[in-house]
Protein backbone atom coordinates (compact mmCIF):
# COMPACT_ATOMS: atom_id res chain seq x y z
CA UNK A 1 0.00 0.00 0.00
CA UNK A 2 1.18 3.83 -1.05
CA UNK A 3 3.59 4.57 1.92
CA UNK A 4 1.80 8.02 3.47
CA UNK A 5 4.96 10.23 4.89
CA UNK A 6 5.84 10.90 8.10
CA UNK A 7 6.61 14.61 9.62
CA UNK A 8 10.28 14.04 9.68
CA UNK A 9 9.92 13.18 5.71
CA UNK A 10 7.62 16.25 5.44
CA UNK A 11 9.49 19.24 7.88
CA UNK A 12 13.04 19.68 5.89
CA UNK A 13 10.91 20.54 2.83
CA UNK A 14 9.75 23.53 4.57
CA UNK A 15 10.63 26.70 4.85
CA UNK A 16 11.65 26.33 8.47
CA UNK A 17 10.79 29.93 9.25
CA UNK A 18 8.28 29.18 11.89
CA UNK A 19 6.80 32.26 10.60
CA UNK A 20 3.06 30.71 11.97
CA UNK A 21 1.66 32.38 8.74
CA UNK A 22 -0.27 28.67 8.31
CA UNK A 23 -1.83 28.92 11.81
CA UNK A 24 0.61 27.05 13.53
CA UNK A 25 3.05 27.45 16.00
CA UNK A 26 6.23 26.28 14.16
CA UNK A 27 7.02 24.36 11.02
CA UNK A 28 7.18 20.96 13.32
CA UNK A 29 3.65 21.42 14.18
CA UNK A 30 2.80 22.06 10.50
CA UNK A 31 4.24 18.91 9.47
CA UNK A 32 2.94 16.84 11.69
CA UNK A 33 -0.65 17.97 10.73
CA UNK A 34 0.11 17.33 7.63
CA UNK A 35 1.45 13.50 8.25
CA UNK A 36 -2.10 13.34 9.80
CA UNK A 37 -3.60 14.78 7.03
CA UNK A 38 -5.46 17.56 8.63
CA UNK A 39 -4.31 20.44 7.49
CA UNK A 40 -3.52 21.29 3.27
CA UNK A 41 -0.21 22.40 2.03
CA UNK A 42 -1.38 25.98 0.74
CA UNK A 43 -1.74 27.21 4.28
CA UNK A 44 2.18 27.01 3.95
CA UNK A 45 1.58 30.64 1.72
CA UNK A 46 5.43 30.84 1.91
CA UNK A 47 6.06 27.88 -0.03
CA UNK A 48 4.11 28.88 -3.24
CA UNK A 49 5.25 32.65 -2.69
CA UNK A 50 8.97 33.03 -2.20
CA UNK A 51 11.10 31.40 -5.55
CA UNK A 52 13.56 30.56 -3.19
CA UNK A 53 11.70 27.58 -1.79
CA UNK A 54 10.75 26.21 -5.68
CA UNK A 55 12.73 23.25 -5.35
CA UNK A 56 11.65 22.59 -1.89
CA UNK A 57 7.89 22.98 -3.64
CA UNK A 58 8.29 20.77 -6.30
CA UNK A 59 9.50 17.60 -4.20
CA UNK A 60 7.02 18.20 -1.48
CA UNK A 61 4.37 18.39 -3.74
CA UNK A 62 5.03 14.92 -5.29
CA UNK A 63 5.75 13.75 -1.61
CA UNK A 64 2.54 14.14 -0.12
CA UNK A 65 0.47 13.28 -3.31
CA UNK A 66 -2.26 11.75 -2.65
CA UNK A 67 -2.19 7.99 -4.57
CA UNK A 68 -5.61 9.25 -5.86
CA UNK A 69 -5.09 12.68 -7.13
CA UNK A 70 -7.66 15.15 -6.41
CA UNK A 71 -9.43 16.79 -9.04
CA UNK A 72 -11.57 20.40 -8.58
CA UNK A 73 -14.32 20.82 -11.05
CA UNK A 74 -15.88 24.36 -10.89
CA UNK A 75 -14.97 27.78 -9.44
CA UNK A 76 -15.35 29.57 -5.79
CA UNK A 77 -17.21 28.34 -2.94
CA UNK A 78 -19.52 25.74 -4.80
CA UNK A 79 -16.37 24.46 -6.79
CA UNK A 80 -16.38 20.24 -6.26
CA UNK A 81 -13.13 18.50 -5.35
CA UNK A 82 -13.24 14.90 -6.16
CA UNK A 83 -10.71 11.93 -5.05
CA UNK A 84 -7.71 13.50 -3.01
CA UNK A 85 -8.30 9.25 -1.15
CA UNK A 86 -5.26 8.47 0.97
CA UNK A 87 -6.50 5.15 1.94
CA UNK A 88 -8.51 1.42 0.66
CA UNK A 89 -10.58 0.94 3.48
CA UNK A 90 -11.96 4.04 5.95
CA UNK A 91 -10.67 2.55 9.22
CA UNK A 92 -6.97 2.84 7.81
CA UNK A 93 -7.45 7.01 8.11
CA UNK A 94 -10.75 8.64 7.13
CA UNK A 95 -11.99 9.19 3.74
CA UNK A 96 -11.83 12.62 2.58
CA UNK A 97 -13.78 14.87 -0.36
CA UNK A 98 -17.10 12.78 -0.09
CA UNK A 99 -18.76 11.87 -3.24
CA UNK A 100 -20.26 14.55 -5.05
CA UNK A 101 -23.61 13.70 -6.87
CA UNK A 102 -24.47 15.40 -10.15
CA UNK A 103 -28.09 15.68 -11.30
CA UNK A 104 -28.75 15.60 -15.15
CA UNK A 105 -30.23 18.38 -16.91
CA UNK A 106 -31.25 17.88 -20.35
CA UNK A 107 -29.90 20.55 -22.89
CA UNK A 108 -33.52 20.56 -24.38
CA UNK A 109 -35.35 21.66 -21.77
CA UNK A 110 -36.91 25.04 -22.38
CA UNK A 111 -36.14 27.82 -20.27
CA UNK A 112 -38.83 27.49 -17.83
CA UNK A 113 -38.51 23.66 -17.44
CA UNK A 114 -34.47 24.42 -17.70
CA UNK A 115 -34.81 26.99 -14.48
CA UNK A 116 -37.04 24.59 -12.64
CA UNK A 117 -34.91 22.12 -12.82
CA UNK A 118 -31.86 23.60 -11.49
CA UNK A 119 -33.85 25.44 -8.80
CA UNK A 120 -35.21 21.71 -7.72
CA UNK A 121 -31.62 20.14 -7.80
CA UNK A 122 -30.46 23.33 -5.80
CA UNK A 123 -33.00 23.28 -3.31
CA UNK A 124 -33.12 19.35 -2.45
CA UNK A 125 -31.69 19.00 0.87
CA UNK A 126 -32.63 17.58 4.47
CA UNK A 127 -31.09 18.30 7.49
CA UNK A 128 -29.37 15.34 9.46
CA UNK A 129 -27.60 15.73 12.50
CA UNK A 130 -27.38 19.24 12.33
CA UNK A 131 -25.80 19.20 8.49
CA UNK A 132 -27.42 19.89 5.42
CA UNK A 133 -27.40 16.88 3.34
CA UNK A 134 -27.37 18.80 -0.17
CA UNK A 135 -26.37 17.53 -4.23
CA UNK A 136 -23.81 19.02 -5.57
CA UNK A 137 -23.81 19.38 -9.07
CA UNK A 138 -25.18 19.40 -12.30
CA UNK A 139 -25.01 17.14 -15.90
CA UNK A 140 -25.93 19.11 -19.19
CA UNK A 141 -26.77 15.76 -21.30
CA UNK A 142 -26.24 16.98 -25.22
CA UNK A 143 -29.48 15.18 -25.89
CA UNK A 144 -30.23 17.49 -28.86
CA UNK A 145 -26.92 16.44 -30.84
CA UNK A 146 -27.04 20.12 -31.82
CA UNK A 147 -23.52 22.09 -30.68
CA UNK A 148 -25.26 25.21 -30.54
CA UNK A 149 -28.37 23.89 -29.10
CA UNK A 150 -25.54 22.69 -26.19
CA UNK A 151 -23.67 25.66 -26.01
CA UNK A 152 -26.56 27.93 -25.24
CA UNK A 153 -28.10 25.78 -22.47
CA UNK A 154 -24.49 25.51 -20.79
CA UNK A 155 -24.73 29.44 -21.34
CA UNK A 156 -27.94 29.86 -19.88
CA UNK A 157 -26.96 27.24 -16.73
CA UNK A 158 -24.17 29.06 -15.83
CA UNK A 159 -26.35 32.44 -15.93
CA UNK A 160 -28.91 30.65 -13.29
CA UNK A 161 -26.80 28.74 -10.89
CA UNK A 162 -22.87 28.91 -9.75
CA UNK A 163 -22.75 25.07 -9.19
CA UNK A 164 -20.07 23.02 -10.52
CA UNK A 165 -21.07 21.76 -14.15
CA UNK A 166 -19.99 18.81 -16.05
CA UNK A 167 -20.67 19.10 -19.92
CA UNK A 168 -21.72 15.34 -21.62
CA UNK A 169 -21.35 14.46 -25.11
CA UNK A 170 -19.54 12.00 -26.95
CA UNK A 171 -19.09 14.28 -29.95
CA UNK A 172 -16.09 16.50 -29.31
CA UNK A 173 -17.54 19.63 -31.53
CA UNK A 174 -20.44 19.38 -28.83
CA UNK A 175 -18.03 19.55 -25.74
CA UNK A 176 -15.64 22.54 -28.37
CA UNK A 177 -18.73 24.41 -28.66
CA UNK A 178 -20.17 24.30 -24.60
CA UNK A 179 -16.09 24.40 -23.35
CA UNK A 180 -16.03 27.81 -25.09
CA UNK A 181 -19.02 29.15 -24.09
CA UNK A 182 -18.30 28.49 -20.09
CA UNK A 183 -14.57 27.67 -20.05
CA UNK A 184 -14.14 30.26 -16.78
CA UNK A 185 -16.54 27.82 -14.84
CA UNK A 186 -14.07 25.38 -15.01
CA UNK A 187 -16.71 22.53 -16.34
CA UNK A 188 -15.42 18.75 -16.53
CA UNK A 189 -15.73 17.33 -20.24
CA UNK A 190 -17.39 14.25 -20.05
CA UNK A 191 -15.58 12.40 -22.00
CA UNK A 192 -12.44 11.32 -23.89
CA UNK A 193 -12.69 7.85 -25.49
CA UNK A 194 -10.14 5.58 -27.16
CA UNK A 195 -11.38 7.23 -30.68
CA UNK A 196 -11.78 11.14 -29.26
CA UNK A 197 -8.47 11.72 -26.81
CA UNK A 198 -6.64 13.66 -29.38
CA UNK A 199 -9.48 16.36 -30.22
CA UNK A 200 -10.84 16.09 -26.44
CA UNK A 201 -7.86 16.15 -25.13
CA UNK A 202 -6.93 19.53 -27.08
CA UNK A 203 -10.30 21.37 -25.66
CA UNK A 204 -9.21 20.32 -22.20
CA UNK A 205 -5.46 21.38 -22.46
CA UNK A 206 -6.52 24.95 -24.32
CA UNK A 207 -8.70 25.60 -21.79
CA UNK A 208 -7.32 23.90 -18.92
CA UNK A 209 -10.34 21.74 -17.90
CA UNK A 210 -10.56 18.53 -16.11
CA UNK A 211 -11.60 15.85 -18.30
CA UNK A 212 -13.30 12.24 -17.97
CA UNK A 213 -11.31 9.20 -19.58
CA UNK A 214 -13.91 6.98 -20.81
CA UNK A 215 -13.00 3.49 -21.61
CA UNK A 216 -15.97 0.67 -20.38
CA UNK A 217 -14.83 -2.79 -20.02
CA UNK A 218 -11.42 -2.70 -20.04
CA UNK A 219 -9.19 -1.35 -17.63
CA UNK A 220 -6.14 -1.88 -19.52
CA UNK A 221 -7.56 0.63 -22.29
CA UNK A 222 -8.53 2.88 -19.79
CA UNK A 223 -5.29 2.65 -18.55
CA UNK A 224 -3.57 3.26 -22.09
CA UNK A 225 -6.00 6.05 -22.32
CA UNK A 226 -4.89 7.48 -19.35
CA UNK A 227 -0.86 7.31 -20.35
CA UNK A 228 -2.24 9.19 -23.60
CA UNK A 229 -3.53 11.69 -22.01
CA UNK A 230 -0.56 12.43 -19.26
CA UNK A 231 1.70 12.27 -22.63
CA UNK A 232 0.01 15.38 -23.45
CA UNK A 233 0.23 17.24 -20.83
CA UNK A 234 -3.09 16.62 -19.03
CA UNK A 235 -3.38 15.74 -14.91
CA UNK A 236 -6.85 16.44 -14.41
CA UNK A 237 -8.35 13.01 -14.70
CA UNK A 238 -11.31 11.67 -14.20
CA UNK A 239 -11.61 7.91 -14.70
CA UNK A 240 -15.17 6.41 -15.98
CA UNK A 241 -14.84 2.54 -16.57
CA UNK A 242 -17.96 2.13 -17.35
CA UNK A 243 -21.37 1.97 -15.79
CA UNK A 244 -23.29 -1.24 -16.49
CA UNK A 245 -27.29 -0.40 -16.83
CA UNK A 246 -29.88 -3.08 -14.58
CA UNK A 247 -28.09 -6.86 -15.27
CA UNK A 248 -24.33 -5.20 -15.03
CA UNK A 249 -24.10 -4.31 -11.47
CA UNK A 250 -21.45 -6.99 -10.03
CA UNK A 251 -19.67 -6.30 -13.07
CA UNK A 252 -19.35 -2.58 -12.74
CA UNK A 253 -18.74 -2.47 -9.08
CA UNK A 254 -15.77 -4.70 -9.38
CA UNK A 255 -14.35 -2.66 -11.92
CA UNK A 256 -14.48 0.25 -9.52
CA UNK A 257 -12.89 -2.08 -6.80
CA UNK A 258 -10.26 -3.22 -8.77
CA UNK A 259 -9.05 0.65 -10.30
CA UNK A 260 -8.65 1.85 -6.16
CA UNK A 261 -6.79 -1.31 -5.43
CA UNK A 262 -4.98 -0.79 -8.11
CA UNK A 263 -3.99 2.81 -7.30
CA UNK A 264 -3.77 2.74 -3.62
CA UNK A 265 -2.42 -0.97 -3.00
CA UNK A 266 0.05 -1.48 -5.82
CA UNK A 267 0.55 2.38 -6.62
CA UNK A 268 -0.12 2.16 -10.57
CA UNK A 269 -0.16 6.02 -11.27
CA UNK A 270 -1.93 5.71 -14.60
CA UNK A 271 -5.26 4.60 -12.33
CA UNK A 272 -4.46 7.00 -9.72
CA UNK A 273 -7.33 9.35 -10.30
CA UNK A 274 -10.94 10.03 -8.89
CA UNK A 275 -13.38 7.27 -10.72
CA UNK A 276 -17.13 8.64 -12.01
CA UNK A 277 -20.08 6.71 -11.70
CA UNK A 278 -23.28 6.69 -13.79
CA UNK A 279 -26.17 5.07 -11.99
CA UNK A 280 -28.33 7.08 -14.25
CA UNK A 281 -27.68 3.73 -17.24
CA UNK A 282 -30.17 2.18 -15.25
CA UNK A 283 -33.13 4.31 -16.93
CA UNK A 284 -31.67 2.74 -20.03
CA UNK A 285 -33.67 -0.38 -19.74
CA UNK A 286 -36.60 1.52 -18.86
CA UNK A 287 -39.49 0.23 -20.85
CA UNK A 288 -43.22 2.90 -20.99
CA UNK A 289 -45.77 1.27 -19.05
CA UNK A 290 -43.48 0.45 -16.38
CA UNK A 291 -44.05 1.79 -12.42
CA UNK A 292 -40.55 4.24 -12.91
CA UNK A 293 -40.38 3.87 -9.16
CA UNK A 294 -38.87 0.48 -9.96
CA UNK A 295 -36.20 2.19 -12.19
CA UNK A 296 -35.68 5.07 -9.73
CA UNK A 297 -34.95 2.09 -7.10
CA UNK A 298 -32.30 0.18 -9.17
CA UNK A 299 -30.68 3.82 -9.68
CA UNK A 300 -30.93 4.05 -5.53
CA UNK A 301 -29.31 0.62 -5.66
CA UNK A 302 -27.17 1.23 -7.95
CA UNK A 303 -25.65 4.46 -6.84
CA UNK A 304 -25.46 3.24 -3.12
CA UNK A 305 -23.24 0.46 -4.08
CA UNK A 306 -20.69 2.81 -6.07
CA UNK A 307 -20.65 5.30 -3.15
CA UNK A 308 -19.27 2.27 -1.03
CA UNK A 309 -16.61 0.73 -3.57
CA UNK A 310 -15.02 4.26 -4.18
CA UNK A 311 -17.06 6.26 -6.78
CA UNK A 312 -15.96 9.91 -6.49
CA UNK A 313 -18.47 11.42 -8.23
CA UNK A 314 -21.83 10.13 -9.69
CA UNK A 315 -24.57 11.24 -11.99
CA UNK A 316 -28.05 10.62 -11.29
CA UNK A 317 -31.24 11.54 -12.97
CA UNK A 318 -34.13 11.08 -10.01
CA UNK A 319 -34.41 13.84 -8.19
CA UNK A 320 -37.08 12.78 -5.43
CA UNK A 321 -36.99 13.53 -1.93
CA UNK A 322 -37.17 9.50 -1.11
CA UNK A 323 -34.38 8.74 -3.64
CA UNK A 324 -31.62 10.77 -2.32
CA UNK A 325 -32.51 10.58 1.16
CA UNK A 326 -31.00 7.11 1.56
CA UNK A 327 -27.94 8.05 -0.57
CA UNK A 328 -26.81 11.68 0.89
CA UNK A 329 -27.14 9.84 4.52
CA UNK A 330 -24.94 7.01 3.13
CA UNK A 331 -22.52 9.60 2.13
CA UNK A 332 -22.59 11.14 5.08
CA UNK A 333 -22.08 7.98 7.29
CA UNK A 334 -19.24 6.63 5.06
CA UNK A 335 -17.07 9.67 5.18
CA UNK A 336 -17.29 10.87 9.00
CA UNK A 337 -13.79 10.39 10.77
CA UNK A 338 -14.08 6.96 12.50
CA UNK A 339 -11.74 8.11 15.17
CA UNK A 340 -13.76 11.20 15.69
CA UNK A 341 -17.34 10.50 17.29
CA UNK A 342 -19.74 13.24 15.90
CA UNK A 343 -19.90 15.34 18.57
CA UNK A 344 -21.81 19.22 19.10
CA UNK A 345 -19.87 22.05 21.42
CA UNK A 346 -20.41 21.42 24.87
CA UNK A 347 -22.25 24.35 26.45
CA UNK A 348 -25.83 26.05 27.65
CA UNK A 349 -28.40 26.32 24.95
CA UNK A 350 -31.64 27.68 25.46
CA UNK A 351 -35.36 27.42 23.57
CA UNK A 352 -37.83 29.36 23.29
CA UNK A 353 -37.66 32.71 25.27
CA UNK A 354 -36.50 31.14 28.52
CA UNK A 355 -36.93 33.15 32.06
CA UNK A 356 -35.79 31.93 35.48
CA UNK A 357 -38.80 29.54 35.67
CA UNK A 358 -37.18 27.66 33.07
CA UNK A 359 -36.84 23.88 32.91
CA UNK A 360 -33.16 22.84 33.25
CA UNK A 361 -32.47 19.77 31.36
CA UNK A 362 -28.64 17.97 30.61
CA UNK A 363 -27.61 16.12 27.65
CA UNK A 364 -24.13 14.65 26.36
CA UNK A 365 -22.40 16.27 23.56
CA UNK A 366 -23.20 13.36 21.04
CA UNK A 367 -24.04 14.81 18.05
CA UNK A 368 -27.01 12.31 17.46
CA UNK A 369 -28.45 12.29 20.79
CA UNK A 370 -28.13 15.77 20.92
CA UNK A 371 -29.79 16.99 17.69
CA UNK A 372 -32.85 14.36 19.14
CA UNK A 373 -33.50 16.16 22.65
CA UNK A 374 -33.27 19.66 20.57
CA UNK A 375 -36.08 18.03 18.28
CA UNK A 376 -38.26 16.84 21.25
CA UNK A 377 -37.91 20.38 23.32
CA UNK A 378 -39.01 22.29 20.49
CA UNK A 379 -41.64 19.77 20.09
CA UNK A 380 -42.93 20.12 23.08
CA UNK A 381 -43.27 23.85 22.69
CA UNK A 382 -41.81 25.33 25.93
CA UNK A 383 -39.28 27.14 27.22
CA UNK A 384 -35.75 25.14 28.53
CA UNK A 385 -32.26 25.50 29.24
CA UNK A 386 -30.33 22.58 28.01
CA UNK A 387 -26.61 22.04 29.31
CA UNK A 388 -24.55 20.35 27.03
CA UNK A 389 -22.29 17.85 29.11
CA UNK A 390 -18.92 17.38 26.69
CA UNK A 391 -18.56 13.22 27.02
CA UNK A 392 -15.65 13.54 24.09
CA UNK A 393 -18.80 12.51 21.93
CA UNK A 394 -20.25 9.86 23.86
CA UNK A 395 -23.99 9.02 23.88
CA UNK A 396 -25.48 8.78 27.45
CA UNK A 397 -25.47 5.32 28.13
CA UNK A 398 -22.02 4.73 26.60
CA UNK A 399 -21.05 7.58 28.76
CA UNK A 400 -21.91 6.69 32.13
CA UNK A 401 -20.60 3.42 31.31
CA UNK A 402 -17.29 4.67 30.10
CA UNK A 403 -16.72 7.31 33.11
CA UNK A 404 -17.20 10.28 30.80
CA UNK A 405 -20.35 10.95 31.49
CA UNK A 406 -20.19 11.78 35.82
CA UNK A 407 -21.50 13.39 38.78
CA UNK A 408 -18.52 15.91 38.97
CA UNK A 409 -18.52 16.32 35.13
CA UNK A 410 -22.25 17.51 35.55
CA UNK A 411 -21.44 19.55 37.78
CA UNK A 412 -18.84 21.17 36.33
CA UNK A 413 -20.41 22.22 33.66
CA UNK A 414 -23.46 23.63 35.59
CA UNK A 415 -20.67 25.83 37.60
CA UNK A 416 -18.85 26.89 34.00
CA UNK A 417 -22.30 28.14 32.03
CA UNK A 418 -23.30 29.73 35.80
CA UNK A 419 -26.63 28.08 35.17
CA UNK A 420 -27.23 28.91 39.12
CA UNK A 421 -27.71 32.25 38.28
CA UNK A 422 -30.36 32.33 35.25
CA UNK A 423 -32.98 30.21 37.00
CA UNK A 424 -34.45 30.88 40.55
CA UNK A 425 -34.78 27.01 41.20
CA UNK A 426 -32.22 24.48 41.79
CA UNK A 427 -33.55 21.34 39.79
CA UNK A 428 -31.96 19.26 37.30
CA UNK A 429 -33.79 16.99 34.48
CA UNK A 430 -31.41 13.96 34.13
CA UNK A 431 -31.33 12.18 31.11
CA UNK A 432 -33.62 8.90 32.24
CA UNK A 433 -30.52 6.90 30.61
CA UNK A 434 -28.42 8.82 33.15
CA UNK A 435 -30.47 7.70 36.71
CA UNK A 436 -27.22 5.93 38.09
CA UNK A 437 -25.61 9.18 38.97
CA UNK A 438 -28.43 11.08 39.77
CA UNK A 439 -28.11 10.78 43.85
CA UNK A 440 -24.32 11.36 43.30
CA UNK A 441 -25.25 14.28 40.78
CA UNK A 442 -27.35 15.69 43.58
CA UNK A 443 -24.54 15.55 46.00
CA UNK A 444 -21.57 16.79 44.00
CA UNK A 445 -23.57 19.81 42.17
CA UNK A 446 -26.19 20.69 45.26
CA UNK A 447 -28.81 20.38 42.83
CA UNK A 448 -32.11 18.49 43.13
CA UNK A 449 -32.23 15.90 39.93
CA UNK A 450 -35.14 14.69 38.40
CA UNK A 451 -34.83 11.40 36.32
CA UNK A 452 -36.63 12.04 33.28
CA UNK A 453 -37.73 9.90 30.05
CA UNK A 454 -35.59 7.50 29.20
CA UNK A 455 -36.34 7.27 25.14
CA UNK A 456 -36.22 11.20 24.56
CA UNK A 457 -39.34 11.09 22.75
CA UNK A 458 -40.76 11.40 25.95
CA UNK A 459 -39.32 14.99 26.33
CA UNK A 460 -42.20 16.47 25.01
CA UNK A 461 -45.06 15.46 27.57
CA UNK A 462 -42.63 14.99 30.89
CA UNK A 463 -42.04 19.18 29.93
CA UNK A 464 -45.77 19.62 28.95
CA UNK A 465 -47.19 17.91 32.31
CA UNK A 466 -44.78 19.84 34.58
CA UNK A 467 -43.14 16.77 35.74
CA UNK A 468 -39.94 18.30 36.63
CA UNK A 469 -42.29 20.69 39.72
CA UNK A 470 -43.54 18.13 41.68
CA UNK A 471 -42.00 17.81 44.60
S1 LIG B 1 3.70 28.98 7.15
FE1 LIG B 1 5.19 27.48 6.43
S2 LIG B 1 7.14 28.39 7.00
FE2 LIG B 1 5.63 29.44 8.20
S3 LIG B 1 5.46 28.26 10.13
FE3 LIG B 1 3.92 27.45 8.76
S4 LIG B 1 4.96 25.74 7.80
FE4 LIG B 1 6.60 27.01 8.65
Amino acid sequence: MAKLPGPLEIYPLLPGTNCKECGEANCMAFATKMAEHTVKLKACTPLFQDAKYAKKLDKIQVLVRPPVREVVIGVGENAASIGGKLVLYRHDLRYSNPTSFFIDVPDTLDGEALAARIKAIEEWTYVYIGTNLRLDGMALRGVSQDPKIFATAAKKLVELSSWPIMLCSLNPEMLATAANAIADKRPLLYAATMDTWAEVGEIARKHNLPLVAYAPGSLDNLSSLVGTLRAIGLDDIVLDPGTASRKGLGTTVDSFTQVRRSSIIEENELLGYPTIAAPITVWADYREGEAPELTKWDEVLTASALIVRYADLIVLHSLDMWTNLPTTFLRSNLYTDPVKPVAVEAGLMEFGDVGPDSPVMYTTNFALTYFTVESDIKQAGSTAYLVVVDTEGMSVQSAVAGRKLTAERVAETLEEYKVAEKVNHKTLISPGMAARISGETEEVSGWTVKVGPRDSSGIPKYLQEGKWKEE
